[in-house]
């Protein structure tokens, strides 16, 4: 809110500029025009006097009423030409002042939400196991039940870990990162995303396709099986089951491959296309948001393909959904001989 009045503030300093700058110009406009005249009118009653002319057309023609009107049409020009500067110049401090207050807040909601998606993701794992190791202590529990406990337990410290590795990961993206060159046979690893998955989350349809023949390329697995898994899960997470969620795997031409994800979740709007891979952005507001997350998953993805020379794509799925398109060159890193 304070933001807002504070742009509100100044946009009523600078509008008020502007129209002080109008005004002023346009009195500077007038007052060189009364000026004038009265220069004229001096100047004819004195040649007049001086008995140097006799009629209008004499004095309108002579060289000190062409001096004085070159003189007067000068500064009318100076006039014009300042104001105008001027006024271009506040036009132009008012665009730049309001793109860097647009820029501010964006960041601010940003740091608003990364830190109010950060605490949860913090606080609620941790929560969670406190709550298994309380169980634990306090009552005695058959085999089952502390195996139950355990796993429980298991996938709130793997969901904290994720979160401290995707921390490290995005800051690591953004400093020094050079994905390892190591052959990579993108079907198998693809498939064993997809598997990971399924056994993950039982209640959705995971189907993977790959038609054509992919040669083995070079690149970082830990980081492609991340960019993958990423996208899987956001799939998963963004849709409900039991929702098709496809990933498949293409040659496109002797230079280029592809890989696919494309689910029947709630779609991303056309407006956020484009920010979704901004680091710690989040579609909507965290306070309403009912998933959970950082904003971290897609900014990796992006990352990660950039650095193998990639680039990745999003659009909408029909009739609902959203599929995301990664192409990779194959050219770049191709350990065996394109076929
Ligand atoms: P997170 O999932 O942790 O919020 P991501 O960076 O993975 O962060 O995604 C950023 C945002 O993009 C998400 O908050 C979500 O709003 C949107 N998003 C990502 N993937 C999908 C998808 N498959 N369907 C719909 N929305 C998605």
């Amino acid at each position: 809110m304070k933001d807002k009045q504070l742009r509100l503030f100044t946009f009523i300093v600078l509008a008020y500029m502007l129209l002080a700058f109008v005004w002023w110009s346009v009195l500077l406009f007038t007052k060189n025009r009364d000026a004038f005249q009265a220069k004229v009118e001096l100047q004819k009653m004195g040649m007049v006097a001086e008995g140097l002319v006799t009629t209008e057309a004499d004095f309108y023609s002579s060289e000190r009423y062409l001096g004085l009107e070159k003189h007067y049409r000068r500064q009318e020009y100076m006039i014009i030409g300042e104001s105008l500067a001027l006024i271009l110049s506040v036009l132009a401090g008012i665009y730049i002042i309001s793109g860097a207050f647009k820029r501010e807040m964006e960041a601010a909601r940003q740091q608003r939400n990364f830190l109010l998606s950060i605490t949860h993701e913090l606080k609620s794992p941790l929560a969670g196991i406190r709550l298994v190791l309380e169980t634990l202590l306090r009552r005695s529990l058959n085999a089952e039940q502390i195996q139950r406990l355990g796993e429980n337990g298991m996938r709130e410290t793997d969901r904290l870990t994720k979160l401290v590795e995707d921390l490290l990961l995005s800051a690591r993206l953004e400093t020094a990162y050079q994905p390892n060159r190591e052959p990579i046979d993108l079907e198998e690893l693809l498939s064993d995303c997809l598997e990971r998955m399924r056994h993950k989350q039982a209640d959705f349809q995971w189907i993977f396709t790959c038609t054509d023949h992919v040669p083995v390329i070079e690149g970082d697995k830990a980081g492609l099986h991340s960019v993958v898994t990423n996208l899987l899960e956001n799939a998963a997470k963004y849709s409900l089951p039991p929702a098709k969620i496809t990933l498949s795997l293409r040659k496109i031409d002797n230079h280029w491959l592809e890989i696919s994800v494309c689910d029947e979740g709630m779609g991303i709007p056309d407006a956020e296309k484009a920010k979704v891979f901004e680091k710690f952005y989040r579609v909507g507001n965290e306070d309403t948001r009912r998933t959970k997350g950082t904003g971290l998953g897609l900014f990796i993805v992006r990352e990660i393909v950039r650095a193998h020379k990639g680039v990745i794509e999003l659009t909408d799925n029909k009739p609902k959904g959203t599929v995301f398109n990664i192409r990779l060159p194959l050219f770049h890193f191709a350990a065996e001989a394109v076929k």
